[in-house]
């Protein structure tokens, strides 16, 4: 079993990815497929006349505040918008497709962070009504209740938090988390750029193989959103998942060219 992840950023083209990840699916491929919102996530909020704000903790890793209102915006479009147009898609490729937030079913479990220090404009900040946190536990049995009975799960954060809050939960760890608790062989993750590049403004630097003990030595080129999907990888690979390929979501064919291995394989 493959987990797939697919990301929210600017230029995927959701039906040709569903095209191409239902004709997978049909081959016999089996996959559990997670994805993001974060692009339309930041276009409705500033539709909404709420601009996304974003902090960046003391350790340099960037993320989204999720006020209450924020959180709602994040689920209309992630779980509304997003989650419900992958399953159409899906559907109208014949691929029996359900989608579920983290939510549902306590689908994701993890902590809610009680506050997050940040540093913003060059202070040190501490931030409360912060609906944000980590997946720590799936609910493996509601995944094999769907795989049993022929469908494919559709995951999308918000995760649940064990006071049952919606947290806000990094969609590239959490499915690193989904992928080690399923006992997936490999994890997928796709997004904007072909792979782990040296230089992130230069396509033909793509690093194609990466020996799983030396993924610290390549977290260095990683900047930005880039560093949450190499810590996923990490913990994937770390937890029994096998082999992690970090892939171009854009254009045709884009789940096929991933499991033939284009792009930054990790194992
Ligand atoms: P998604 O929303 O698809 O999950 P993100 O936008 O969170 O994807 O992360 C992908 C982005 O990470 C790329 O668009 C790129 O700008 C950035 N990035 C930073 N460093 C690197 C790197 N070394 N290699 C590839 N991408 C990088």
């Amino acid at each position: 079993m493959i987990v797939v992840k697919v990301g929210g950023s600017e230029g995927i083209d959701l039906e040709a990815f569903c095209r191409d990840l239902a004709n997978c699916i049909k081959s016999g491929v089996d996959i559990v497929l997670v994805h993001g919102g974060s692009h339309d996530t930041n276009v409705l909020s500033a539709k909404l006349g709420k601009p996304p704000r974003f902090v960046t903790s003391l350790s340099g890793v960037e993320s989204r505040y999720t006020d209450r209102e924020t959180l709602a915006i994040f689920t209309m479009v992630y779980v509304g918008k997003v989650n419900k147009y992958i399953v159409e898609q899906l559907q109208k490729q014949g691929v029996n497709a359900v989608g579920l937030s983290g939510i549902d079913g306590r689908l994701l479990e993890g902590s809610r962070k009680e506050f997050i220090k940040v540093v913003e404009d060059g202070k040190r900040k501490v931030l409360r009504d912060d609906y944000t946190g980590k997946v720590e536990k799936v609910n493996v049995h509601l995944v094999k209740l769907l795989r049993d009975n022929g469908y494919t799960p559709v995951i999308t954060p918000p995760a649940i938090s064990y006071e049952s809050e919606a947290i806000n939960v990094d969609g590239d760890r959490a499915a690193a988390v989904l992928a080690a608790a399923l006992g997936a062989e490999k994890l997928i993750i796709l997004s904007n750029v072909p792979g782990l590049l040296r230089d992130v403004n230069d396509a033909s630097s793509l690093v194609t193989e990466i020996r799983r003990d030396q993924i610290e030595r390549y977290a260095d080129f990683a900047k930005g959103r880039m560093k949450k999907k190499v810590m996923g990888a990490a913990e994937a690979l770390a937890e029994g998942v096998r082999e992690v390929v970090f892939a171009d979501a854009r254009g045709e064919n884009a789940v096929s060219r991933a499991l033939e291995g284009k792009g930054t394989v990790i194992r």
